[in-house]
């Protein structure tokens, strides 16, 4: 008789919890399901034409830089294309300081590694973007949840939270300020500010995770926290920022990139060199061609308005449902935030939901801590218009 091998694992993976998110996957294939849960760009938005002219002539003009591996830290032309990139987002950073990662994903798992031991103290949103959630438990760390508003991340609330604490109590915070997964909150820039200084006074560095801050659809642009830095006394070298072309060319790329002051990101390029070696150079030089062109320039503003649209039709949608739900409308991203009035649990509706198919992600994914049982995600980005009509028809039904 043949023994069945008992596998020892990792302390960290005996019993994992996966992603929430990708629980719901399996309700996708349901014949007729509408999904306002995933954060996925719709087919129409993505420059299909672009890429596959910048596809053609990396393979055409560098066959040898795509085919071969890569530096760790990304193609030289790929570096120089973001640099452009963060600079007309008015941050100018240095090259040595930004590197390529396998999505923005990747750059804090990277970050995850130099900065951080089991049992270090860090703050996230409540509620936050749940892979880091899981990130961040999986390397033992104890995660602090603080409050946030309509507005973003309380920084009244963080002040609160470290006073009396010790310097350097806390190592690290993570956030989105801009368009946050799951609210949609844009942080203000008194805020940001606010949130520097706090940084420097209690001695704690930033991961500022920024996938959608070109996606804004109203209102004017805000600094980032990195470009910010340098106005506030003490608070220079202490942002990591992280973004991605996921969310403005395409998610299979899996091109993101970081830029931290050079001790981290030199550190991180050694962390990536046992990960991945180096992210894909034929994703990295299709990427570079794509950008060498403009071409992001010019989809760019189709791709803003087609969100607009979408966000538009979803708030005015939401307008009828306004006696079961509450929601905060964005100025920009992919979500609405909202949450069930009269003591209705979001898990509740999300079963009927499923029942009239139409699916969204119930809140409580979304919370290290303390969750918000009536909260949910709608995300208006994957389905075209009329799709959003109907599922939020089929959303009133599923409350009613
Ligand atoms: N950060 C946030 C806040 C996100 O919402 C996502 C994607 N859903 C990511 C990071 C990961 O993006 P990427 O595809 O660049 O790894």
């Amino acid at each position: 008789m043949t023994e069945q091998p008992s596998y020892r694992f990792a302390p960290a993976f005996e019993a994992p919890s996966g992603s929430a998110i990708r629980e719901l996957f399996k309700y996708l294939s349901q014949p007729g399901m509408i999904s306002f849960a995933g954060g996925y760009p719709p087919p129409a938005l993505f420059d299909q034409a672009g890429l596959a002219a910048a596809a053609e002539r990396a393979l055409r003009e560098a066959p040898i830089d795509c085919l071969q591996y890569a530096a760790t830290e990304g193609l030289p032309m790929l570096r120089e294309q973001l640099q452009a990139l963060m600079a007309r987002r008015g941050c100018p950073v240095a090259l040595d300081e930004l590197m390529v990662t396998t999505g923005s994903q990747q750059g804090l798992d990277l970050l995850i590694k130099v900065l951080l031991s089991p049992g270090d103290r860090v703050l996230v949103e409540r509620p936050t973007y749940p892979a880091t959630l899981q990130a961040l438990r999986l390397a033992g760390c104890a995660l602090a949840g603080v409050a946030t508003d309509a507005q973003g991340l309380s920084t009244e609330a963080l002040a609160e939270q470290l006073a009396g604490q010790p310097r350097g109590h806390f190592r690290l915070l993570y956030c989105v300020p801009s368009f946050a997964n799951p609210t949609g909150a844009c942080l203000p820039l008194a805020r940001r500010l606010a949130l520097l200084a706090l940084a420097a006074e209690h001695d704690f560095l930033i991961v500022e995770d920024d996938p959608y801050g070109a996606l804004r659809f109203r209102g004017e642009a805000l600094p980032s926290l990195f470009a910010l830095q340098n106005q506030v006394p003490g608070a220079q070298g202490r942002v990591v920022h992280l973004s991605s072309l996921s969310k403005v060319v395409a998610p299979g790329l899996r091109v993101g990139w970081m830029v931290a002051p050079l001790p981290v990101r030199q550190r991180c390029t050694i962390a990536k060199q046992t990960v991945d070696l180096c992210t894909s150079p034929w994703a990295q030089r299709i990427a570079a061609e794509y950008l060498a062109a403009g071409a992001l320039e010019q989809h760019l503003p189709a791709l803003v308005a087609g969100y607009r649209a979408k966000a538009e039709r979803m708030l005015a949608g939401l307008a009828g449902l306004a006696e079961h739900l509450e929601v905060a409308p964005p100025e920009g991203g992919m979500f609405v935030w909202g949450r069930c009035r009269h003591g209705v649990q979001a898990r509740e509706v999300f079963e009927r939901a499923v029942e009239h198919n139409v699916l969204f992600v119930p809140g409580a994914a979304f919370f290290g801590d303390q969750p918000d049982p009536s909260s949910l995600r709608l995300s208006f980005a994957a389905p075209g218009l009329e799709a959003i009509d109907q599922g939020l028809e089929r959303l009133r039904a599923a409350f009613a």
